[in-house]
């Protein structure tokens, strides 16, 4: 199961409460394009520098726990949350080669298990033949309200407006690359989840994907 979107729509909290009822992985790739910027920033290497990055791209030992996200063994679950991170994640994930590394180890790991996975391109690149793709979407206000919630968790007190022009540009440069850029995939559901509580967004799309996976029959239990 694949579920795209802006930054901020609630995709990681969705995406991790139906792995749980579902009985799936949940895959967060934002995590993944994090962790290669993490390391990038401490090498010191600059988001021009293609070749440098694809080699740190595909040598970067990324693990996906339940709560937990190691890089080369070290875990980095608190330093990739850091706002100067997401900024440089945008920055290494438009490039190519390091997509393509990306790309290749997601596939792997949904490969060989049922995942709701989360991300920009899941339902257009990673997993076209997705069962069920969801666009996870909600007004940029909303969006920014939330992520300074997540932020203010980490101890950290932006202003409301900086933190929804961050994200702002995030958007647009996410929207604007060349390669996999964040768009619907055509067979994708929308779904805003504007003024909804993360509990109602659950039960909605629980529904829709339990529709989807019967075939619209009900489910006999
Ligand atoms: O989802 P999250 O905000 O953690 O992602 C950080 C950045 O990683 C995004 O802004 C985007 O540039 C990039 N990304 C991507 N493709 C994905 C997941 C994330 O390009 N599948």
């Amino acid at each position: 199961m694949a579920i795209d979107g802006p930054a901020g729509a609630g995709k990681s909290t969705l995406a991790r409460r139906l792995a749980a009822r579902l009985g799936y992985l949940y895959i967060d790739t934002g995590a993944m394009y994090r962790a290669v910027a993490l390391w990038a920033l401490r090498e010191g290497i600059g988001f021009e520098d293609g070749v440098r990055l694809e080699q740190l791209a595909l040598h970067a030992e990324i693990e996906l726990g339940e709560n937990r996200i190691t890089l080369n063994g070290e875990d980095v679950s608190v330093a990739i949350r850091a706002p100067e991170i997401a900024d440089a994640a945008s920055r290494v994930s438009a490039l190519p080669a390091v997509r393509r590394a990306m790309v290749r180890q997601q596939q792997r790991i949904g490969e060989a298990a049922s995942v709701v996975m989360e991300g920009r391109d899941i339902g257009t690149v990673v997993f076209p033949q997705a069962e069920v793709k969801i666009y996870l979407d909600a007004e940029p206000r909303v969006r920014a309200e939330r992520r300074l919630r997540d932020l203010e968790a980490r101890g950290e007190f932006p202003a409301l407006d900086a933190v929804e022009r961050d994200i702002r540009l995030r958007d647009e440069r996410d929207r604007t690359r060349a390669d996999s850029p964040l768009m619907q995939a055509p067979d994708a559901i929308y779904f805003d989840s504007t003024g909804l509580s993360a509990q109602d967004v659950e039960e909605e799309l629980l529904r829709i994907v339990r529709e989807r996976t019967s075939n619209g029959k009900e489910v006999q239990r």
